[in-house]
């Protein structure tokens, strides 16, 4: 590949999840009506793309992806689900083309293993995690921190931990001066075990789905300065790619591509992170 960042050997084949794993974050009567194509007509316009047998086999994958790459995270400090974060799935019901929360199902069994006790998500998808928040709503061992277009797509907003509603049209530096200082804020205090980075490359200027300004530079920049605040606390960190859809896809592909080289220049700049070296 022209930026080489990968080898072959770095791509591993997840397995789908079990469905006790899914039934962790979601309600046995919404998985048995997935599994028996049984949504009503109103749950399948909910969930805006067309119920397909193959379509739930690839969201158990997707659950198994983020799964398999928060265990690899915590091998190799940083892993990438290179699907997922479907972030608007909720218990009962999917939504917005998400209908199982696989950043959620990896979280709980982390945590049901006892390998981490709290968890950070830090969502930069410009549309709002409402899934994410009401999961983990009342859950103080998981820290939600979700930066957004407000007035976009989802019209019921539940509360993160911390919200960012982003006006119309927000730029570069207007999104990374808001961000930035709060993530930091939230790993100091929460100081969580693994941060689930949604990343989002819809906040792209030339999204259609969204409604901000940022540039391909921007988004780079937001990913490298996220990355770099976890190594430097030496938080293993998991990214799944959520949303994009600008209008030449291959600008889509560029900004999760840059995602991935974002990471590898703060590996290489931050071999340990301090915290680790005096350890
Ligand atoms: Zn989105």
């Amino acid at each position: 590949m022209e930026t080489k960042i990968a080898e072959d050997a770095d791509f591993i084949e997840p397995t789908m999840a079990s469905d006790e794993d899914i039934l962790q974050i979601h309600t046995r009567e919404y998985v048995q009506k997935l599994k028996t194509a049984t949504l009503s007509a109103q749950e399948e316009t909910q969930l805006e793309i067309p119920y397909s047998p193959e379509l739930v086999k690839a969201f158990w994958l997707a659950a198994g992806g983020s799964m398999l790459a928060a265990d690899l995270a915590l091998k190799d400090r940083v892993a990438f689900n290179i699907g997922g974060g479907f972030h608007h799935a909720y218990p009962n019901h999917g939504e917005g083309f998400c209908a199982i929360h696989d950043v959620a199902v990896a979280i709980r069994r982390l945590q049901a293993d006892r390998v981490i006790t709290r968890a950070i998500v830090v969502d930069t998808d410009v549309h709002h995690g409402n899934g994410t928040a009401a999961i983990f709503g009342n859950d103080p061992s998981v820290f939600t921190l979700s930066i957004h277009q407000e007035k976009n797509y989802p019209a019921h907003k539940p509360p993160s931990t911390v919200d960012i509603n982003m006006w119309d049209r927000a730029d570069d530096s207007e999104y990374l001066d808001a961000l930035m200082p709060a993530v930091e804020k939230a790993l100091d205090e929460f100081r969580p075990d693994m941060l689930f980075y949604i990343g989002g490359a819809d906040p792209f200027c030339e999204d259609q789905l969204g409604g901000l300004s940022l540039t391909k530079k921007g988004l780079l920049e937001r990913d490298r300065r996220t990355f770099e605040l976890a190594r430097q606390r030496n938080i293993p960190v998991v990214t799944a790619l959520a949303g994009g859809y600008a209008r030449r896809v291959e600008d889509t592909v560029r900004i999760h591509i840059n995602t991935i080289v974002a990471a590898r220049d703060v590996v290489l700049a931050f071999p340990r992170s301090s915290r680790a070296a005096g350890e």
